[in-house]
């Protein structure tokens, strides 16, 4: 329950003070008697729900300084003073924080005010807290609009804008300040239609909430694509004893859904790299197949690895195939480790006898080298995975003529796996990005490829516990190094 309110008499002047009392008696509030400065603060230490009838005339203190004392502790406690008939007294007073001045009367007429005066001043008390409260929560929610990621911004009708918040703000490249009384139109369009944010907005002050997509003028897509809800909010309004409905405040909440965009993008472009990488080898097998299964075969035309080239496109799409599983498993959090112990040299020794072919056919030599290290417990299947995404990238990034070199050894407690090549390597700002998902680095004529391997080779060396580091020089040559615990 909340504290009762109380009068705080403070009057040293035993007659004054049993007079006010007595004025005061009828009116039900109860009342506490202080003869003294000391004894008016030890009160406040008790409770604080107060309203201080202060007489000037003080043992201890002067009175004044009561006054300013009570008013900077006590903001919300009114003090009413008593005391004589100068306005020099009384400006002092109401200028160190009092809340009323009550001139003392010989007569003592002034005790007939009292009740009226303290009923007063608890309502002014009253309207005091509710602002406070209000200014409070108003500050709550400016804060909170201010600093909340998605944007914010309240119109007028016709989009004017009254309010921006500082994320949408930034995101338009300006400060609040100078987006404030401008229309929303020079900052955003409607996507398909450079004009219609007009009828959007005149269809909320119809029809009520809109959502749909917006752009900032000028970004280049998927940069500022906006999913954007609009509100009509109307305050109803008394005007000459009838309710008055005015135009409505639109409130605007924009979510920005760019990224969103660049990953569908990328998830389009990626099925129709994917169908094309794999059409490529298919059409290779299709073609070759059907020579062999000629029974008139066109003469000099078998070329005389024809089956190493059929496998070699099989095994092509057989990557791809998996490259695409793997991508399923890893997004459906299905990617589960089968840890058996195997030797490192053996399966790395294994990788390059299956890229032997591909590789003499491009006239890059592959070679391994390093020591033999204790068996790594570990996923091989999984790793072999890994191993051949960096195989099959050192020899497709490698120019004819060039060397791949896999280099086995120790670090830190790890095994060490590093593939070195002298192909053309990768631009110094690519290298932060490069273990992505669907991420490429941008090139004059497209090498085939989907941007998964990379990603996927982090993702199963990190379930390992391990890592993978990549150093790289455009036009000198890249050395990717995995990094396995060692039981
Ligand atoms: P993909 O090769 O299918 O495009 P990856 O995720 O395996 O996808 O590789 C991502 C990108 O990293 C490649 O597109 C390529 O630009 C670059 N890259 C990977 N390995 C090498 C390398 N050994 N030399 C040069 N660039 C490489």
């Amino acid at each position: 329950m909340p504290e009762a309110v109380q009068i705080l008499l403070m009057e040293d002047d035993p007659e004054e003070r049993a007079l006010a009392c007595r004025a005061l008696a009828a009116t039900g509030w109860r009342v506490m008697e202080a003869t003294s400065a000391a004894a008016v603060l030890s009160a406040f230490r008790r409770g604080s729900n107060f309203v201080v009838l202060l007489g000037l005339r003080l043992p201890d203190t002067d009175g004044q300084e009561l006054i300013g004392r009570i008013a900077a502790d006590h903001p919300e406690t009114p003090v009413v003073v008593t005391g004589v008939d100068d306005l020099a007294v009384a400006i002092d007073s109401m200028q160190r924080g009092a809340w009323d001045y009550v001139v003392k009367r010989a007569d003592q007429r002034h005790l007939d005010h009292l009740p009226h005066v303290v009923a007063r001043t608890l309502e002014r008390r009253e309207l005091v807290r509710e602002r406070n409260r209000y200014r409070e929560e108003m500050e709550a929610l400016a804060i909170a609009l201010r600093g909340t990621t998605d944007g914010v911004a309240i119109l007028d009708p016709v989009g004017r804008i009254s309010f921006v918040n500082r994320a949408l703000a930034e995101a338009w490249g300006r400060r609040e300040s100078t987006v404030v009384g401008r229309l929303i139109g020079e900052f955003v369009h409607v996507p398909a239609d450079e004009s219609a944010l007009g009828d959007v907005l005149a269809a909320v002050v119809e029809r009520g909430r809109w959502s749909g997509e917006l752009r900032t003028r000028g970004a280049e897509p998927p940069l500022g694509i906006w999913d954007v809800a609009l509100t009509p909010i109307r305050y109803p309004e008394f005007a000459r004893g009838a309710v008055v409905t005015h135009a409505p405040t639109i409130v605007g909440i924009f979510r920005d859904v760019g990224d969103k965009h660049a990953l569908e993008q990328l998830r389009a472009d990626f099925l129709s790299m994917i169908t094309h990488d794999i059409k490529v080898p298919l059409t290779v097998i299709l073609g070759y197949t059907e020579m062999l299964t000629d029974p008139e075969p066109p003469p000099g035309q078998i070329p005389p690895d024809i089956l190493t080239r059929i496998r070699e496109s099989g095994e092509t799409i057989h990557a791809l195939v998996c490259n695409f599983l793997d991508l399923s498993r890893i997004e459906a959090g299905r990617m589960t480790l089968d840890r058996r112990p195997f030797d490192v040299r053996e399966m790395l020794a294994h990788a390059l006898e299956h890229y032997e072919s591909t590789a003499r056919r491009k006239g890059i030599a592959l070679t391994l080298e390093g020591e033999r290290l204790p068996p790594l417990v570990a996923d091989e299947t999984q790793l072999e995975r890994v191993v051949a995404n960096l195989l099959a990238n050192a020899i497709k990034y490698t120019a004819t003529g060039g060397r791949i070199t896999i280099a086995l050894g120790r670090e830190n407690g790890h095994a060490s796996i590093a593939f070195r090549d002298n192909g053309r390597g990768i631009p110094a700002d690519e290298l932060p990005h490069l273990f992505e998902k669907y991420r490429r680095v941008r090139e004059a004529k497209r090498t085939e490829g989907t941007g998964l391997g990379l990603f996927i080779a982090k993702t199963i060396v990190e379930a390992h516990g391990g890592d993978i580091r990549v150093e790289s020089a455009p036009g000198v040559g890249s050395t990717f190094t995995l990094l396995l615990p060692l039981a």
